[in-house]
């Protein structure tokens, strides 16, 4: 009965639009998370909800908003660690669920907050990895009110929210502490740069180089030469919060799996009283907008710099980012002036979260001063559309701020200061691009699935797409993808605070399923580590990290997180042609434990009564040479492979891929490579099972004819290199592709290889 009265959670959890909504409107951090109490009570349909912050220095939760308790014990409601109920979930770090809370062992009484007649309890804990940020109670009179359904959805809902919680507790800790005080060209071998393309495409814009993004320098010098008003500060400020508000809501609609509430924290700044208070105190006290803006900023900047933690980081940015836009908005001149939009980024190293945030803000392409090719970054950029080209050229990050850049992620030339004859080159063959790109997306589905993916000869082959965003699905419908042979889950697992959850993940998941509409579809497994490190996951120091708790490693150590997973995958993928694979696989062993799992997790649906996928087909990624001398074994085991030549070869040569430094040295056509995947194709064909190659080594023309000649007959890749990949396929004959191939598995020397290479042998 009482699901009349709830509204459906998954669509809670979806509706970021309603989680974005608590800031709107929001004028301090205490109505924040009020806010948040309101909507999780009217959503759950529960009488009380109240939200506990909890204090490093002090081991306490206090109380810190209220819907139904009553609100003078706000602030003064204080519990040790494990405490009453709500004190042991936060001790445990798990939720607590009573149906008859007074007679639950360790329930506290608390005469001054009016909680005795409400017996169903829940209280989970907002956590950011083993951090401890809060707990969100909710209550309610009636016995037995709360089911598993509840604990999920507000476990979901807690870990949506977390980031934004612990930044509000950051904010409010320091205005507690606070004590706030007024306070007093290009050389000539620059011009022509190669380099490595990590995402391709084309560019013009204006450099901006390291953390000049959020410089203030320029925009002092503009805000100097006019008198500003309070009221126009305050202006500044709405302005600015609605500009961040829309470009959350932007990000949302394109990046929905990964892009949950990026820039909350940074709206969250701005209903700072402290914050925004010290501004327009300093105002008030005749110091000029801009110096007031700047000042708290910088104060901000150095209190997050002693906070000690690598998270924390990124805060710090996202102060200097809030200051600059704040000036902007003062200033009101944008034209000229060092925002991001249509800019070039130079800069040594990049999260994910920024470049994501970067992409939202309009930037033209990164150049980077670190990182390979097949690094995660290069791999995301590619999904994002943004050109992304890697070089090792320290003097690039000493160019004068809006230097004009020419970025060929094409070619693989930076041209600084272009000429007029290399710009109008750069029109035509943009143009040129634009209508090959655009070519392909009218393709229609029929057109290209006739053409598509058969030798010279007449034999099939199956071009399938490596996805990493839900954005890209519409990328591998255009090209007419014939499924999904790689989806890098661990995306939507990057860009947060926490773990998402398994309903979470199936949100996502089943949108992926939806898209495909039968078709193949491959999920990988959680593949964390080594250059994908979870911000909310203390893996301790690594000296070397992709050598260290990586991928299938991680999930068979946090086997909850694997279940939840692979749980979220099997419900996702009824009806689908549903496969799982499982990343650097090491030993049968490995493989056995995790298929294990899997089977666990479709038996425990079963006897809990959800429906899933039972019969998946169940493989490993080809990724480690320790698995060649046991190939065979594992192809009894695994229903297909799946070769990783990103890591294949890093592994195989012992060369870093996101090292620039090594990048010579890092050679698909080494001959143990080039025989190492025969290898594997002859034993998943001599035992019936099927094989693909998913990682760079499927797009590279060069390679195309050689992995035919060994067998290959399906390819995973990045949807935008599937039509010309078609077109090689398609011109190749299976008999020349055969006899070329012998030709090089002779060849004991790389520079033999190089030679063919370079005759062109290895194509078609
Ligand atoms: C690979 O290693 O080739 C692969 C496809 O996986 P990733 O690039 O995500 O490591
Ligand atoms: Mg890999």
């Amino acid at each position: 009965m009482r699901s009349f009265m709830k509204r459906n959670h998954t669509q809670l959890i979806c509706d970021i639009g309603e989680l974005v909504g608590l800031f709107v409107d929001t004028t301090s951090l205490e109505a924040f998370l009020q806010r948040i109490a309101v909507m999780v009570s009217e959503h759950m349909g529960s009488e009380v909800c109240s939200i506990y912050l909890f204090y490093d220095d002090t081991q306490e939760l206090v109380l810190k908003a209220t819907r139904g308790l009553k609100p003078e014990a706000i602030g003064k409601v204080r519990l040790r660690l494990g405490e009453g109920l709500t004190g042991i979930a936060m001790k445990e770090m798990r939720p607590i669920c009573e149906r008859n809370a007074s007679k639950a062992p360790g329930y506290r009484y608390f005469p001054e907050i009016g909680e005795e007649v409400y017996e169903s309890f829940l209280a989970v804990p907002i956590t950011r990895g083993q951090t401890r940020i809060g707990v969100l109670v909710i209550q309610n009179k009636r016995k037995d009110y709360f089911d598993a359904e509840d604990v999920q959805a507000v476990r979901a809902i807690s870990s949506q929210l977390a980031n934004t919680i612990e930044m509000a507790k950051v904010l409010i800790s320091l205005e507690e502490k606070r004590g706030y005080k007024t306070p007093g060209s290009v050389s000539d071998d620059l011009h022509h740069i190669p380099c490595r393309i990590g995402s391709t495409g084309m560019a013009v814009g204006r450099a901006i180089v390291g953390d000049e993004r959020y410089s203030l320098r320029e925009l002092k010098e503009a805000a100097r030469n006019k008198d500003y008003s309070l009221e126009d500060f305050r202006a500044a400020l709405r302005r600015t919060e609605s500009e961040l508000e829309a470009m959350q809501r932007q990000i949302e609609e394109k990046l929905e799996d990964v892009a949950s509430l990026i820039f909350a924290a940074q709206i969250l700044m701005l209903k700072d009283e402290a914050f925004v208070g010290a501004m327009t105190e300093l105002i008030r006290q005749e110091v000029s907008p801009p110096e007031a803006i700047m000042s708290v900023v910088e104060h901000y900047v150095q209190m997050f710099g002693k906070l000690s933690n690598d998270y924390l980081r990124e805060k710090r940015q996202d102060v200097q980012d809030i200051g600059k836009r704040l000036l902007l908005h003062l200033v009101g001149d944008r034209e000229g002036l060092q925002d991001c939009k249509g800019g070039i980024i130079i800069v040594q190293e990049l999260y994910p979260s920024e470049l994501l945030k970067l992409s939202s803000q309009g930037v033209q392409g990164v150049i980077l001063l670190s990182g390979g090719i097949t690094s995660h970054l290069s791999i995301l950029a590619r999904s994002l559309e943004i050109p992304l080209v890697i070089t090792e050229t320290p003097q690039l990050l000493r160019l004068p701020a809006g230097t004009q850049i020419f970025l060929d992620a094409e070619e693989g030339f930076v041209h600084v200061n272009p000429s007029k004859n290399v710009l109008d080159l750069f029109d035509k063959v943009k143009a040129k691009v634009q209508k090959g790109k655009r070519e392909t997306s009218k393709l229609p589905a029929a057109a290209a699935k006739k053409a598509a993916s058969k030798t010279r000869d007449g034999t099939r082959v199956q071009l399938l797409a490596n996805i990493n965003l839900l954005s890209d699905l519409k990328h591998a419908r255009a090209v007419a993808a014939q499924g999904v042979g790689l989806y890098r889950t661990e995306f939507p697992f990057i860009v947060r605070s926490d773990f998402p959850t398994e309903e979470e993940q199936y949100i996502v998941y089943k949108k992926v399923a939806d898209a495909l509409d039968g078709q193949e579809l491959t999920f990988r497994t959680l593949d964390i580590g080594g250059d994908k490190i979870l911000s909310y996951y203390d893996y301790g120091k690594e000296q070397n990290p992709f050598l260290g708790m990586r991928s299938i490693r991680f999930s068979l150590k946090h086997k909850d997180v694997f279940r939840q997973q692979v749980r979220a995958i099997l419900r996702a993928g009824v009806g689908a042609d549903l496969k799982i694979m499982f990343p650097m696989i090491s030993s049968l062993d490995e493989f056995l434990e995790a298929k294990a799992i899997v089977l666990e997790c479709i038996q425990d649906l079963s006897h809990e009564g959800i429906v899933c996928h039972k019969k998946p087909k169940i493989g490993l990624m080809i990724e480690l040479p320790a698995v060649l001398e046991i190939i065979d074994d594992l192809a009894q085991e695994a229903d297909f492979f799946s070769i990783g030549t990103n890591d294949f070869v890093q592994y195989m040569l012992a060369v870093d891929r996101t090292n620039e430094k090594v990048a010579e040295f890092y050679l698909p056509h080494h001959p143990s490579i080039l025989r190492s995947l025969k290898k594997v194709i002859d034993a998943a064909n001599s035992h019936g099972k099927e094989a693909s190659i998913c990682g760079d080594m499927a797009h590279d023309e060069r390679y195309i004819s050689y992995l035919l000649g060994i067998g290959l007959r399906r390819f995973s890749l990045d949807s935008s290199y599937i039509p010309r990949i078609r077109a090689v396929v398609g011109g190749t004959d299976l008999g020349e592709a055969a006899e070329k191939t012998g030709r090089l598995l002779r060849c004991n020397r790389i520079e033999d290889i190089d030679r063919l290479l370079k005759k062109g042998l290895l194509k078609t």
